[in-house]
């Protein structure tokens, strides 16, 4: 048996979204900007899924352009109010220390040619405010970006105030929602975006395909030269499997919406008040204002590692929060923006949960994190001397 619980990294593709590519990949296979039939066929179902995401968001399909997932969205975003805002003598950028990386190593790329960055911080509860957000603007202010959710610790922004504050200022508001899009009801007017990113694959759609919108009147700038495909902003031709793929699966996530939130809820507070009873750890973000299926957790004494390996033996694919694919050990930014000391942030764990998961996995899943972090602590030394008050515990 196999209890999928990383659903904030990848998902499964929907039944629905795989049957809505097919007819793309063997029938409908033209190039939409071929004048001939095959390519007029094509260029209807790019137009179709454009429209039908659209729709879900709020806006109009011209203000959609389809990316390669979430990172390049993100990129273009960035990149492009940058361009913006240097033509106007403005060079300075407001986001988040616990932004993805995607949007946090292009504000690095930006700060070598001379823009200044403030990352807000974290509260510990992982949130941000729209008042953090005032008090940085300034009158070079070219960008506030401010993810929807975060991918580790599940908070949800204050999304609609904080564009409320960077309209009343003029300055271009744009949001990672890449956790959110799919999962909770977003709605570009409502939220007060100007630029919002999003990616098939975090919500049963399929991967390599991503969408940035960009509110009417908003200069985006190309990453990528080449045709005049996405009206000139995004060279290649279109990938109109993905994108049909991408937008049935979104419809689906739509429609069943809010009877997965309930079932996402009741399991993530199960698994809460289930993992609660483990001595010194503590849930990360926000106790209620956190994605339906987030449920994030640090244990002292332990190595996240080690947890995720022992977990894999029991059949349940989970995440830490530690960013160990650089070969370094470190732990994650995240939780670090969130004040968690090191050693603690290294002892991290991260479900995300889908609407397939049930309340039996549940169960076996609390049953198993209290067993192995049992285990962990019993052949840690850091836990040994934690216990016989050498070192202060962290955690209550
Ligand atoms: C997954 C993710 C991305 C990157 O999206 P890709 O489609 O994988 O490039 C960006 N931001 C957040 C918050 C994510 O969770």
């Amino acid at each position: 048996m196999r209890i999928y619980a990383d659903n904030a990294a990848t998902t499964k593709m929907s039944q629905r979204a795989i049957q809505a590519m097919l007819p793309y990949l063997d029938q409908i296979y033209g190039n939409p900007s071929s004048l001939h039939t095959e390519g007029q066929q094509a260029a209807e179902a790019l137009a179709n899924a454009r429209a039908r995401i659209a729709a879900r968001l709020g806006c109009s399909p011209r203000e959609i352009t389809f990316t390669s997932g979430g990172s390049e969205a993100d990129n273009q975003a960035i990149l492009s109010a940058a361009k913006m805002g240097e033509r106007k003598g403005k060079k300075h950028i407001i986001s988040t220390a616990f932004e993805h990386h995607a949007v946090l190593h292009t504000l690095q790329a930006l700060e070598k040619q001379g823009f200044e960055v403030t990352l807000l911080d974290v509260h510990e509860d992982g949130m941000v405010s729209a008042q953090q957000v005032e008090q940085a603007i300034r009158p070079d202010t070219c960008l506030v970006t401010v993810m929807y959710a975060n991918n580790e610790v599940g908070s949800v922004q204050p999304i609609a105030e904080i564009g409320r504050v960077c309209r009343q200022a003029g300055v271009i508001f744009h949001t990672d929602a890449v956790q959110a899009v799919g999962h909770l009801p977003v709605h570009v007017e409502r939220d007060n975006v100007d630029m919002l990113s999003l990616s098939g694959h975090k919500f049963h759609g399929p991967k390599g395909i991503g969408a940035l919108y960009v509110r009417r009147g908003i200069a985006l700038q190309n990453l990528i030269y080449g045709g005049a495909q996405e009206r000139g902003k995004r060279a290649g031709t279109e990938n109109i499997p993905a994108a049909v793929g991408m937008a049935e699966a979104l419809d689906e996530a739509w429609e069943g919406m809010e009877e997965h939130m309930r079932h996402l809820v009741m399991m993530r507070e199960r698994l809460i008040e289930g993992l609660s009873q483990i001595p010194h750890c503590a849930l990360n973000g926000h106790r209620d204002q956190r994605l339906p299926g987030n449920v994030s957790f640090c244990f002292e004494g332990i190595e996240g590692e080690s947890l995720l390996l022992l977990l894999d033996d029991k059949g349940i694919a989970a995440s830490s929060g530690s960013a160990c694919t650089s070969g370094s050990l470190d732990p994650s930014h995240v939780l670090l923006a969130l004040g968690r000391p090191h050693e603690v942030a290294h002892g991290s764990l991260r479900l995300s949960l889908s609407a397939e998961n049930t309340m039996e996995e549940v169960e076996y899943m609390i049953a198993a994190i209290t067993e192995v972090v049992g285990y962990l602590r019993s052949i840690s030394p850091v836990w040994r001397d934690l216990e016989l008050g050498k070192k202060e515990f962290v955690l209550k």
